[in-house]
Parts: structure tokens; C-alpha cells; sequence
């Protein structure tokens, strides 16, 4: 009995060396194959690897004033604007230089420098921007009125009195909104292919999203230019679009941020999200969305931009002002639709007395209206979109 045992142990033992064996054989296989594709993956890798170090290392570094970057890095400095005839001031800008060839992008921040959604979603982008991710160059200025966001000032700047977004292209030797948008200029505009200027309804504007579309220019880029900055503010994803004709179209008289970009042939939209002095999520966030999409449709970054399905186009617009001093009283809300002579808000003197009447000049959507009490004969009340039947 025990010899069988013995034996029956024995061929068991055996049975399982083999089958170890077996195992052994098997997984030596495994790596043999694996060591096999490794080795034939292993110089494409190396290739695949030296080729983004070089393209990297060969694409040239892009400086934006003080700030010098190279390729698949970021950094961020302040541009210096010397004082002159009144006070100094700094832009802060970033600059993400991605690590692949593509267009540079300007993001402009605060020209009105208490608009505060823009200025906290550039806050909110520069850390999610991956260089090492990006096709292209981009380019933030993260507070562009510096001097109006420190003293809290709407439209205009507490040193000149100026508003920055009617000074462009600015003047080396003007005042200080002059000479800041002479720095956006020369430092930010020129340098960049495409442009957004991020704004939303100032301190005192109660305001729905809408972007504006510069209808005139396609400067040196030709017609171009305006079909791409419509694909740019469809890409940014405001379905209100207004079709502004008003534009000048002389780029040593562009006025505005935005037209100083589409003068000068370069793709260019004016965003606005948010008002009120409000940092509110909502917003922010869709400034945030905004940016992302069109960088994804100037495919500096991966994936699918998200265009305005049906675009609400605003082929005429009005900004209503008012004839009178006094303390202002809105009877509607932004985004509401009006009918030609609705009564949209009135504007009292100093004791009660009702001295003027707004009135819609036409019927159409009210894209801003004043949400508080003060207002200085000509300045404006609200605005209205007359809205496009059919879509281009
Ligand atoms: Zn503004």
C-alpha cells in the first residue's frame, strides 16, 4: 500500500514539474513575443520622441514685452507703461507657448476695468491651458485698465477721464489710455492672427450674453477675415450675435480693441457675459466654455468645438441715451422683447420728478439696460437688438 502511495506521489510530483514547466515555456514565450514587438515599437517610439523633443526644442521661443517663453512652456510678467504726461501703469499678461506649430490667439481682459467676469475667467484658464497640449501661442492680458479696476471705475479711466475701448490704436505719447492701448497694440495685436476682447456689462449695465461681429473689416486679409471671425463668435457659442456696422475701418482710427485687430486683417471678436460688477459662475463659466471651443476650432487644442446651432443675428442695433441728469428707473428686465414705443424706463430729477422717458425706437430684444440709479446727461440707458428673421 505504501509503495503505491509512494509512487502515485511521485508521478503527481512529476505531473506538476511538467505542467510547471509547461507554464514556464509558455509565459518565456509571452515575454519573447512581447520583448519582440517591443523592440520593433521601441525605435518608432524613440523617433516619435525625438522628433516632438526637437520640434520643441527647434520651434523658436515667443516674447511678449518683458516675458520670453519657449516652446511647451508659460510664463507671465507685466508689461511697463512709462509715465509721460500723467501717471504709470503694468499690463500682466501670460503667455502659453505650445509646444506644436499653430496661430497665436489673444484673450484681452479688462479694458473696462470693472468688468469682472473676463478678468476671473482668464484667472480661472491659465492654470487648464497645457503648453505641452498646444498647437500655437496664446496670449492673455489679464487686466487691461489697470488703473479704472484698482479705483473701481465704469467706462472711464479715473487718470484721463478716457475710455480705453475708444482710444485704440492709442498714442506712444498720449495720456494713460492712450499709451496702454498703444502697448495692446504693438506688444498683444500685432503679434497675434486672432483676437477676443472679453467683456460683459459694466458695473451699472444689467446685461443678456451676446457677442458682436465686426461686419466691416477684412482689412489685408480680405473677406476672409469676416467669415472668420462669424466662425469664431459661433465657435465661442452666444447665440445672440450682433452684425456690427459701425465699425470704423481706418486701422490708425480703429477705437476699439477688437477693430484694431480686424483693421489690421486679423479674425476678431467683442464677447459679452456677465455685468452688474458680478462675479456670478454662470458667466464665468461660459467665458471659460468660450475660449476652450474656439481654441478647439482653431484646432489648438483636441477635440470638437461647440458651434451656436441657431444664431440669433442682430442685423441693427441701438444704444439708447439719456437727454437728461437725474436718477434712473428701469420697468424692464435684460433679454426681454419689446414692441416699437414700449416704455422701457424713465429717468427722475433729484426730487421725484419724472423728466424723461425711454422708449424702444423699435421692437427687438434689450441686449442691456441700466440696473442702477445714476445718470449723466448722454450717457447710455440701454440697448436693443432688432433681430434677423432668417439665418444666414
Ligand atoms: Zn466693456
Amino acid at each position: 500500500m505504501t509503495e503505491r502511495i509512494r509512487n502515485k506521489r511521485k508521478e503527481e510530483i512529476k505531473r506538476q514539474k511538467a505542467k510547471g514547466k509547461n507554464k514556464e515555456a509558455n509565459s518565456g514565450l509571452l515575454i519573447l513575443i512581447s520583448r519582440g514587438l517591443f523592440s520593433l515599437f521601441l525605435p518608432f517610439a524613440f523617433c516619435l520622441l525625438i522628433s516632438s523633443v526637437v520640434s520643441a526644442q527647434s520651434r523658436a521661443s515667443f516674447t511678449v514685452g518683458p516675458v520670453t517663453v519657449k516652446a511647451g512652456e508659460k510664463a507671465s510678467g507685466m508689461i511697463e507703461v512709462p509715465a509721460a504726461k500723467d501717471e504709470a501703469t503694468t499690463i500682466p499678461i501670460s503667455v502659453i507657448h505650445g509646444a506644436r506649430p499653430g496661430p497665436v490667439f489673444a484673450l484681452i481682459a479688462g479694458n473696462h476695468g470693472y468688468e469682472y467676469t473676463s478678468i476671473i475667467a482668464l484667472q480661472r484658464l491659465l492654470p487648464q491651458l497645457d503648453p505641452k497640449q498646444i498647437s500655437g501661442t496664446v496670449v492673455m492680458v489679464h487686466v487691461a485698465n489697470m488703473p479704472s479696476f484698482l479705483k473701481r471705475t465704469i467706462y472711464y479711466s479715473p487718470v484721463d477721464g478716457k475710455n480705453l475701448n475708444r482710444v485704440y490704436p492709442g498714442k506712444v505719447d498720449g495720456t494713460v489710455s492712450e499709451r496702454i492701448a498703444y502697448q495692446i497694440t504693438r506688444e498683444v495685436i500685432d503679434r497675434s492672427d486672432y483676437l477676443i476682447d472679453l467683456h460683459c456689462g459694466d458695473g451699472n449695465e444689467s446685461l443678456r450674453p451676446y457677442s458682436y461681429w465686426d461686419v466691416q473689416n477684412d482689412g489685408p486679409g480680405g473677406p476672409a477675415v469676416i467669415e472668420k471671425s462669424k466662425q469664431m463668435a459661433l465657435a465661442f457659442g452666444l447665440d445672440h450675435i450682433v452684425m456690427d456696422r459701425e465699425r470704423p475701418t481706418d486701422p490708425n482710427k480703429s477705437v476699439y480693441c477688437s477693430t484694431t485687430a480686424t483693421t489690421r486683417g486679423k479674425p476678431a471678436i467683442t464677447t459679452e457675459s456677465g455685468g452688474l460688477g458680478m462675479t456670478d459662475n454662470e458667466s464665468i463659466a461660459r467665458i471659460e466654455r468660450g475660449v476652450l471651443s474656439v481654441m478647439r476650432h482653431l484646432k489648438m487644442i483636441e477635440g470638437a468645438p461647440q458651434m451656436v446651432e441657431h444664431p440669433i443675428f442682430i442685423d441693427r442695433n441701438a444704444v439708447l441715451r439719456s437727454d437728461v441728469t437725474g436718477i434712473f428707473y428701469p420697468l424692464l428686465e435684460r433679454g426681454q422683447t419689446v414692441a416699437k414705443g414700449t416704455l422701457m424706463g424713465y429717468v427722475t430729477d433729484f426730487f421725484g420728478k419724472r423728466i424723461f422717458e425711454l422708449r424702444a425706437p423699435f421692437g427687438g430684444t434689450v441686449l442691456y439696460i441700466l440696473g442702477t440709479p445714476p445718470v449723466s446727461q448722454g450717457e447710455p440707458l440701454a440697448m436693443i437688438g432688432h433681430i434677423v428673421e432668417t439665418e444666414r
